[in-house]
């Protein structure tokens, strides 16, 4: 390829946070609203012009993560920040009591609210925000990331923090400073999806019919010639009447693999098959699926809903063995209990469930960069295999992640801005005192009716 030498610049510092977190998804989120908390001066930095990630640009159906299922009966497995979230929304009725489907329990949630809860929460822990900003490069000197370099509507900016949080879901800021990072399982990421809303949705009529038999007409569609990417479709309650949330799209590229989720033209290519897709399902479920027959799309994400890119490598690596061993190690900094979900090539998304009651600890090691001092990695973009990532990723664990990298990024400037320079019991004992769970929450004191 031809390459041209740009021409050499001044660039302005806009800041020296104590603390900078890059994007301001589910994790990110957290991650600052925790180091703002615990009084490091914070600075988030989201490409967007709101905050939330993949819940609010891509939009979910339901907030999963949040409990453990067991015998038929949940408990709570996630605290502290992401509690404060559901309850906010609850109280505006932009969430609904925890639900159930298959053998999970997770929240359905308005994710136009989503962003405005999310504002309020960021300026009530003090946090500087700065939207429609991108990270587009790292200075690194001796294993620290010691400038981070934006780019907004002013032109270029360099940041000066003591500690970095790379939150972005794609570990952007992680890659450009140079960590190591795998993508996928030896390069073969999920599939990626556009989400979508349908309104005019005969909600009563349609909740007649079991999952299977949902299946079992979108079956009969694909046999009748309509080229359905997928059949096992989430078709999710939603807080506003007559609104379904749709997780029904799959994205291929020609070869019927993933595409390059880190390839801009492959990305466009993404993104209007996504739309493409969007419009096919509007169509076969106002002929297919009762209650859908005046059923209408309202809003497509305006991001595609992309599952996997970079694992970033940290000190450990989170492996499959120990989701289902239930691994509780000394440094767990969140519990996940969700199973690993495969949206691979078939119709169908293949559910691989952890062994009943079992839930598994996040090593704090996974969230410290290898080979750097000040940098964290939290969210979708931890340190795990791609069976591990499957589950690990769901937007309650990134917020527990997100939560710790938070306080460990506070902790660490006590101890000279070192990521790895106090003890993960102190960092555990921080995080409870906060009212993060890192166990789940004892059956007898009840579900916190989160919402509802
Ligand atoms: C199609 C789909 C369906 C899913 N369904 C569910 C579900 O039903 N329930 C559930 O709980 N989870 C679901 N998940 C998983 C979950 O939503 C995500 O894994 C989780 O929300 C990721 O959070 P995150 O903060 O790690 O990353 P993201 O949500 O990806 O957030 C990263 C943020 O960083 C910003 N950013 C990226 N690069 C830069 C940069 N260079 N500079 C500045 N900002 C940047 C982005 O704009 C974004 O706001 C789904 C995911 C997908 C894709």
């Amino acid at each position: 390829m031809d390459t041209l030498t740009e021409n050499a610049r001044s660039t302005p510092v806009i800041a020296r946070p104590d603390v900078l977190v890059v994007g301001g998804g589910a994790a990110g989120l957290a991650a600052a609203i925790a180091a703002a908390g615990d009084g490091a001066s914070t600075l988030l930095i989201e490409h967007h012009g709101f905050l939330g990630g993949t819940l609010t640009a891509v939009t979910l159906g339901t907030i999963c993560g949040g409990y453990l299922v067991n015998a038929g009966e949940h408990s709570e497995i996630v605290g502290g920040i992401y509690a404060d979230l559901v309850t906010r929304l609850a109280a505006r009725g932009a969430a609904l009591p925890p639900r159930r489907w298959l053998d999970n329990v997770s929240i359905p949630y308005d994710p136009v609210a989503l962003r405005h809860e999310a504002d309020r929460m960021v300026a009530a822990a003090g946090v500087e925000l700065l939207l429609h900003t991108t990270v587009v490069d790292a200075r690194v000197e001796s294993g620290r990331v010691t400038a981070v370099i934006i780019e907004n509507k002013n032109g270029r900016g360099a940041i000066l923090p003591s500690v970095v949080i790379d939150a972005s879901g794609d570990g952007d800021l992680a890659a450009r400073a140079g960590a190591a990072f795998s993508i996928g399982d030896e390069g073969s990421t999920q599939f990626a999806s556009a989400m979508l809303r349908f309104s005019g949705v005969n909600v009563a009529r349609f909740q007649q019919l079991s999952r299977a038999e949902r299946q079992e007409r979108l079956e009969q569609a694909a046999a009748d010639g309509h080229a359905l990417p997928r059949t096992s479709a989430g078709l999710q309650l939603h807080p506003q009447h007559g609104v379904i949330h749709a997780n029904v799209t799959r994205i291929r590229n020609a070869g019927g693999e993933s595409p390059d989720l880190l390839d801009a033209a492959a990305l466009t290519a993404a993104e209007i098959e996504g739309r493409r897709q969007a419009y096919l399902y509007e169509d076969v479920l106002r002929q297919y699926m009762p209650g859908f027959e005046q059923a209408r799309i309202i809003d497509i994400g305006c991001h595609l809903g992309i599952r996997e890119t970079r694992l970033i490598a940290g000190d450990h690596r989170l492996e499959e063995a120990e989701l289902r061993a239930g691994a509780q190690p000394d440094d767990s900094i969140a519990c996940c209990a969700w199973p690993m979900e495969s949206h691979g090539a078939a119709r169908g998304t293949v559910w691989d469930w952890l062994p009943p009651g079992v839930w598994y600890g996040i090593p704090y090691r996974c969230l410290t960069v290898r080979g750097f001092a000040n940098l964290l990695v939290a969210g979708r973009n931890l340190s795990a295999s791609h069976a591990a990532q499957s589950s690990a990723r769901v937007a309650a664990t990134c917020m527990a992640m997100g939560e710790a990298a938070g306080v460990a990024a506070s902790l660490s400037l006590q101890a000279g801005s070192d990521t790895r320079g106090f003890a993960p019991a102190l960092l555990r004992e921080r995080l409870l005192g906060r009212g993060a769970l890192l166990a789940p929450r004892d059956a007898e004191s009840g579900d916190r009716a989160l919402p509802g």
